[in-house]
């Protein structure tokens, strides 16, 4: 049950609209209680991964680029340094990984 879906993702072995199709799948068993996990654990998302999809919608193939070349470690407006695993960060309007004081 549980997949490294952005692992998936990044080798090309899922595509976007498959991505999402295998999320929305899980979303509706977690819904229907068929699940013993959260769907961000079976998934193996980070909390700064399933942040940027569920809060942000950014898409697999961006969040698994981020997980695997690594995070902006700057704001883009401000270039104040950004530690995302402790948050404080938030997705602009052109999808960029900007500070929360921007
Ligand atoms: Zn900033």
């Amino acid at each position: 049950m549980k997949m490294d879906l952005l692992f998936e993702v990044y080798h090309n072995r899922l595509k976007e609209a498959d991505a999402e199709r295998v999320v929305d799948n899980y979303f509706e068993k977690y819904h229907n209680d068929e699940l013993l996990e959260t769907v961000q654990d079976l998934l193996m998302l980070s909390l700064s991964e399933y942040t940027a999809y569920a809060v942000w919608s950014l898409e697999f193939g961006v969040i698994a680029g981020y997980r695997y070349n690594g995070w902006p470690s700057k704001c883009s407006l401000c270039s104040k340094e950004l530690q995302v695993d402790k948050g404080f960060w938030r997705v602009d309007v052109t999808n960029e990984i900007v500070c929360i004081e921007c």
